[in-house]
């Protein structure tokens, strides 16, 4: 007996959840949104993508396209929004998602956003050495600088941070391919207010003896990364894939310039007195390109210049760039989470 009512009851709320989802189930103009949910609303007609800003929670789309792209980093299936003679309307589905998401993003015990994960790469290792030089008559391989600058920063971030992920792509004289080491950085699970950081580091080489200096490379913002990985181009068809790029890479590329600054500056501060400041670079390259976070490549110095060889021949230079990379993140991370 009491089982049939419990059924009854359970039917009632169905019917009652049903009803509520039909009248519900109105689309509503970009403009009626933005006044009933109280979000600012930005739409660019010439890459045809749309934001939806509600203290500080973004959710990007695009008119035609059955996705929504939440805070740049999570994809949302939704109902696609349309035009109607020239109003952009967005369907229920669409509404019930995004106000769900802002309501439940911006709820009252709002946590702040975090980076969870920090990685760090040391470049090259095994039988890549990197680049290789004769200090003091003897040799000095890039692979072995830059696994102890890099095992220099993790401890420090390990300590600092005992609650984060601190992963580096190598702990010894091991030989991570690029595959490897883009796959270790896509990886790291995250929720949904979670980054991931990635740093790589690297010393230089040139056939011009009187190169000297460090630098911080950046991603090309010209350069259209493939943020959307292939599944979802599978899953979802080859021609949104450009539309979901765009809205995600803006945000990847700020951040990873406000990295890059930050460790910079740093730098500069520790050993800008021995070592020129070759400034903040932008290029493609490939673990940057398929890492889906903000990620940076420094080059600590030129091991083929002759007073900076020595110098990055010594621990205690070594140690003084770890502590400025270190310091460097520190910097990036409270700017990042206030
Ligand atoms: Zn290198």
């Amino acid at each position: 007996m009491r089982i049939r009512a419990l059924r009854i009851f359970l039917l009632l709320t169905l019917l009652y959840a049903w009803s509520a989802q039909v009248f519900a189930s109105e689309a509503l103009s970009l403009l009626e949104f933005g006044s009933k949910y109280k979000v600012q609303i930005s739409y660019d007609p010439v890459t045809a993508c749309g934001q939806m800003e509600q203290r500080g929670v973004f959710v990007s789309f695009a008119p035609g396209t059955p996705f929504i792209v939440l805070d740049w980093q999570n994809l949302r299936k939704v109902e696609a929004p349309f035009w109607d003679k020239g109003t952009l309307m967005l369907p229920a589905g669409f509404v019930v998602e995004a106000s769900t998401y802002f309501s439940e993003r911006n709820a009252p015990k709002k946590e702040a956003y975090s980076v969870a994960t920090i990685l760090i790469d040391a470049g090259h290792g095994g039988k890549d050495s990197g680049a290789v030089a004769t200090v003091n008559g003897k040799q000095l391989m890039e692979k072995n600088l830059t696994l102890e600058v890099s095992k220099r920063v993790a401890d420090l971030l390990r300590s600092r941070y005992p609650e984060r992920k601190i992963i580096t792509t190598r702990d010894n004289d091991s030989f991570p391919s690029l595959d490897d080491r883009v796959a270790m950085a896509n990886s790291a699970g995250l929720g949904m207010k979670e980054t991931v950081i990635y740093v790589s580091i690297h010393a230089n080489a040139s056939f011009n003896k009187n190169a000297k200096g460090y630098e911080v490379w950046y991603l090309n913002p010209e350069y259209r990364r493939t943020v959307v990985d292939a599944e979802t181009v599978r899953e979802k068809g080859s021609e949104i894939a450009p539309i979901l790029n765009a809205m995600l890479e803006e945000e990847f590329t700020t951040e990873s310039i406000i990295l890059a600054r930050k460790v910079y500056d740093r730098l500069g501060l520790a050993i800008g007195a021995s070592s020129p400041g070759r400034g903040i670079r932008a290029e493609e390259w490939f673990v940057v390109r398929n890492a889906k976070m903000p990620s940076i490549l420094i080059e600590m110095g030129f091991i083929t210049h002759p007073e900076e060889g020595k110098l990055l021949a010594n621990s205690s230079y070594l140690r003084k760039i770890g502590d400025a990379i270190y310091n460097g993140i520190i910097d990036f991370i409270e700017h990042f989470e206030s």
